[in-house]
């Protein structure tokens, strides 16, 4: 199991496509397909809509072929290689496990065979790993799955790649919670640390903790640009002081504009220096772990279990109130003393019940077994109240508990199709506070926040993309550049409408 980044900015701000029309021909074609001038929103709603119905008739194809030629034939029609062959694959043995729920997306057209393979793989992950142990999966799990999707694929759209892996990923914690567990077992021997040429490569078999730990790399990261712009003005205020004591004012001056022209603008040179990529700090974090130069990791998991009172059925959804967890992992440098963050003395944690699956934002769902284990380990276990009992409040920032009730209802950024987990995004009233906007009457409190991601969250500032909610921040409508509409659901294991697949 490795771990990715999470999606950047996408920066691209070249337009270099609209050929030699001049300013004005390009500002003119911005919102319009150049060819046909038609506009993008035109050409999305003609063609969005059946855009995967191609795809899936390949599927349909697949499956009423042996088995054995699926990947063959699939490769030979498509010709792009075995990757997408095997994902082809996949998506045929759903295609004859849930014929119900296939004829409905092939139907429907917005499904793809991407949604298809990640059914097929959330399934196969426990499949494969209790194979291992010489057990199969209870016989009735597609059935339950195909089940569960039943009414959220509707909901959901071709948006919903994650939603629908987490749909599966419940089902198979709640109806098979010991396989779950052994597949979590399995997975996490899978350790490992190997060095291919000048490239080290960590193996985390354990997607809680690679999730955890990518998050702590990413903020030592952010600890060690800090250090080294730091050190880089030092070094070039140094320089200049030198400079303003020896040098020839002309020889500085003449050191300057060859560093403006050559684009060197170094530290030492009297430029400024650019700051350092993420890659090259998150490098040297993570190497500073290696070799102990740097205080070691701690580990914050938020981890949603059902309120031990409530959910008498595991493989329901959890009701909606749940401890919060924040476990610290390996976290015992320096960072765990004094001038670490101020943990209260944990009360004895509510373990969570029997047979009860934990969400674990970012990763998803996990066997009653790992739920256990998280919250015995915890610093801190929080009792949330449930999504509609919680005060609004007079001041501008959220609470710890409204924005712990909020991570838990939105699970990942609200922006149609991001998939940045809740807890790695920011804070939003959705109508504006007063206290940024005096002219708005947005209050702080559950049903007017939402998560979103930095970039995002920068596009609903500037009012590129405009939000308005009708239910409290469960559904989102969103309205963006050239009449674009797109409405998102909050999908977490806290949100109301999470209790009642249709
Ligand atoms: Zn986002």
């Amino acid at each position: 199991m490795t771990t990715t980044p999470p999606d950047g900015p996408d920066d691209k701000t070249g337009e270099d496509s609209t050929g030699s029309t001049g300013d004005a021909g390009r500002r003119a074609s911005f919102g319009v397909e150049p060819t046909t001038g038609e506009t993008y929103n035109d050409l999305a709603t003609r063609l969005a809509g059946p855009v995967n119905t191609a795809e899936l008739a390949l599927v349909a194809f697949l499956a009423t072929i042996d088995p054995h030629a699926r990947a063959s034939t699939a490769q030979a029609v498509r010709r792009r290689g075995p990757a997408e062959a095997h994902r082809y694959t996949h998506a045929a043995d759903i295609a004859v496990r849930m014929p119900d729920l296939f004829a409905r997306m092939a139907a429907d057209g917005r499904h793809s065979v991407e949604h298809l393979d990640a059914l097929w793989r959330r399934i196969n992950r426990h499949a494969a790993a209790l194979a291992r142990t010489g057990e199969a999966l209870p016989g009735d799990i597609d059935a339950a799955v195909a089940a569960a999707v039943t009414g959220w694929e509707e909901l959901w759209g071709a948006a919903g790649i994650d939603a629908l892996a987490d749909i599966a990923d419940e089902v198979l914690t709640g109806q098979a919670p010991v396989s779950a567990a052994q597949t979590e077992q399995a997975e996490a021997q899978a350790v490992g640390l190997t060095r291919r040429g000048t490239r080290l490569i960590l193996e985390c078999g354990d997607p809680v903790v690679a999730d955890g730990v990518w998050e702590q790399v990413g903020k030592a990261a952010l600890d060690v640009r800090g250090e080294l712009i730091t050190e880089a003005q030092q070094q070039q205020e140094q320089h200049t002081g030198e400079a303003d004591g020896g040098e020839d004012p002309e020889l500085a001056r003449a050191r300057e504009t060859v560093a403006a022209v050559t684009g060197t603008a170094a530290a030492g040179a009297g430029g400024v220096m650019p700051p350092p990529g993420m890659a090259r700090c998150r490098g040297e974090a993570v190497l500073g772990i290696l070799g102990g130069r740097r205080r070691q990791l701690s580990v914050t998991v938020n981890v949603y279990t059902p309120d031990p009172g409530t959910d008498p059925d595991p493989g329901s959804a959890p009701g909606p109130s749940g401890p919060d967890t924040s476990g610290p992992g390996p976290d015992s440098g320096p960072d765990a003393g004094p001038a670490g963050p101020i943990r209260p003395t944990p009360p004895a944690p509510p373990a969570a019940p029997a047979g009860s699956c934990g969400y674990v934002v970012g990763t998803g769902w996990v066997s009653p077994a790992m739920a256990t284990v998280l919250t015995e380990t915890a610093a801190r276990v929080r009792v949330l109240p449930g999504v509609g009992a919680v005060a609004d409040t007079a001041a501008y920032p959220f609470t710890t508990v409204q924005r712990a009730v909020v991570v838990g209802r939105d699970a990942r950024c609200r922006f149609p199709g991001c998939r940045i987990p809740a807890d790695a995004c920011e804070f939003d009233h959705i109508v504006n506070s007063p206290h940024t906007d005096p002219d708005s009457d947005g209050v702080t409190g559950v049903s007017n926040c939402a998560c979103l991601c930095a970039t995002h969250h920068r596009l609903k500032t500037r009012k590129l993309w405009r939000v308005h909610t009708p239910d409290g921040g469960v559904t989102l409508h969103w309205a963006g550049p050239e009449g674009v509409a797109v409405s998102t659901v909050a999908c977490g294991p806290l949100s109301p409408v999470r209790g009642s697949p249709a």
